[in-house]
């Protein structure tokens, strides 16, 4: 992996910061968790996740509006209109969105609107993309590759900071295994070599590893205990109703009980969780440690 050389650490405690807005910042003491459905279908079901992800510690919104679907006859996301509703949900709850680009024609419009890039595990290794992406100026969630190694991701990530984008997100998101129990397999070792080996904020994808709603909180709470920056997790207000991944989709209310469950666990290793216009009762503001930062250039 020597030639990644942007994307490796310079000295053991080099750990870029990447902020969404004021508030939210990815790689800090502080855990992000972004949350949403795997698709915008709509305004009242934006609504009523915004609603209630704003009230607890999840700190911005996702949601799909160009999916990369294995079947070309399943729903393919909303495109602008989803857009328009993600800005809305932006504009009236503060929080930040974050939404998938698939091709280089779509970026345009998503920067347009949106707080942070999602590249999907699909397009991991499509370099064009990358290098697109390298000349925007929102920050990029870098999802793994259904098969990729960690060598492969981190490359991909380094495409991407050689194009001249500095903020970059990596995201593990569960690799392809013979086994069909879970969608995907969680590599945590992963997460804790890349922690270990960049200087990039790592976030976990239980929803999308498990692909079953009731792995996704013990996932979760692994995930934090391995290291990971933050997580982001798939939710929906009536989840088996999903056009899309709806066996994976927690109820607004299992996410609400899940974010409760983190609080012990990020404690134990040194984080806390939530973003500071946090209006949860059941929420404290706690420092852990001093890690050492190293401030990059943000976005916005
Ligand atoms: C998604 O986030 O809905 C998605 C399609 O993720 P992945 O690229 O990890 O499969
Ligand atoms: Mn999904």
């Amino acid at each position: 992996m020597l030639e990644a050389k942007l994307a490796m650490k310079s000295q053991p405690n080099h750990q870029t910061v990447i902020s969404l807005s004021k508030q939210v910042i990815i790689g800090g003491d502080r855990l992000v968790v972004i949350g949403g459905p795997c698709s915008v279908e709509g305004l009242d079901q934006m609504e009523q996740v915004a609603q209630s992800l704003s009230a607890i510690a999840v700190a911005a919104l996702r949601g799909g509006v160009y999916k990369p679907r294995t079947s070309p006859y399943s729903f393919q996301g909303m495109g602008i209109d989803g857009l328009r509703i993600l800005a809305a949900m932006r504009e009236q709850y503060g929080m930040p969105v974050v939404t998938e680009v698939m091709a280089i024609a779509q970026i345009e419009p998503i920067c347009a609107y949106a707080d942070m890039v999602q590249i999907g595990s699909r397009n991991m290794q499509n370099f064009e993309l990358l290098k697109a992406v390298g000349q925007i100026d929102k920050p990029v969630l870098l999802k793994r590759g259904l098969a990729a190694t960690v060598e492969e991701f981190v490359m991909a990530a380094e495409y991407i900071l050689a194009h001249g984008n500095p903020n970059v997100v990596l995201c593990e998101r569960g690799i392809r295994s013979f086994d069909p129990f879970t969608r995907n397999v969680l590599d945590l070792g992963a997460v804790i070599g890349l922690k270990q080996l960049t200087h990039l904020p790592v976030l976990v994808d239980p929803s999308h590893a498990a692909g079953k709603r009731e792995l996704v909180p013990n996932l979760a709470k692994a995930a934090i205990a391995a290291g990971a920056d933050g997580l982001i997790i798939e939710c929906h207000p009536t989840p088996e109703q999903s056009v899309s991944d709806a066996r994976q989709a927690l109820s607004l209310e299992a996410m609400a009980e899940l974010i409760t469950s983190l609080e012990p666990i990020a404690a134990a290793v040194g984080r806390s969780i939530g973003d500071l216009d946090n209006s949860s009762a059941a929420f404290h503001w706690t420092s852990y440690g001093n890690r050492a930062v190293i401030p990059m250039e943000t976005s916005i």
